[in-house]
């Protein structure tokens, strides 16, 4: 036993994060007992309270902390363009760029039978449902330029193609098997700029 029980279960908590392997989940938990007390209370506090604060969109699935987001009550925006995307951090990314101005719908995932993801676990419906609402002319999928990005993207076309409604795909300036949210602005612009019909 090297460690004490307390200093175990802070290692183990700090490996259920991502990228955080057993070394680095050390180092941290030994950081986290060198700093001062506020410290440590700031952080977790800042933690309990934006999960307690923060939750999903009930239109657009964006983060949120007040029904309906921002995005989805700000009028000057353009209701007849909606950018489907796989993630909330997507929709930062997306924003970052500053040149969009439609709104967002976000799949909360990607199809991907490999981990029993199939489109019926997607917001697919609510998508139907804002589409109709919204009376839509162009929906611009922007999900991950990978193989369940591009899955999720010909299948939402396919659905929305029956609605008769212009359905876009930006562009692959985008690094392939890379995800969105790691694109620079420029990089996601272009690829917003290039989108083409499919
Ligand atoms: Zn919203």
């Amino acid at each position: 036993m090297y460690y004490s029980q307390s200093m175990a279960r802070l290692i183990e908590a700090f490996k259920r994060l991502p990228g955080i392997g057993p070394k680095t989940a050390q180092r941290l938990a030994y950081f986290i007992i060198k700093l001062p007390r506020e410290e440590v209370e700031f952080m977790a506090r800042s933690m309990l309270e934006a999960k307690r604060k923060i939750t999903c969109c009930t239109l657009c699935g964006n983060l949120t902390e007040k029904q309906p987001c921002e995005i989805c009550e700000d009028v000057r925006r353009n209701r007849e363009v909606i950018c489907v995307v796989q993630e909330p951090r997507d929709v930062l990314a997306m924003e970052k760029m500053g040149e969009y101005r439609g709104m967002y719908h976000v799949l909360q995932g990607a199809i991907s039978p490999i981990d029993g993801m199939g489109p019926e676990d997607l917001k697919i419906k609510e998508l139907l449902e804002r589409v109709k609402d919204y009376q839509a002319k162009e929906i611009i999928l922007a999900t991950n330029p990978n193989v369940e990005g591009e899955a999720t993207a010909m299948y939402v076309s396919r659905l929305m193609k029956s609605l008769n409604i212009k359905v876009t795909r930006i562009a692959h300036g985008l690094p392939v098997g890379g995800d969105l949210e790691y694109a620079d602005e420029v990089t996601l612009a272009r690829a917003m700029e290039g989108r083409r019909e499919i």
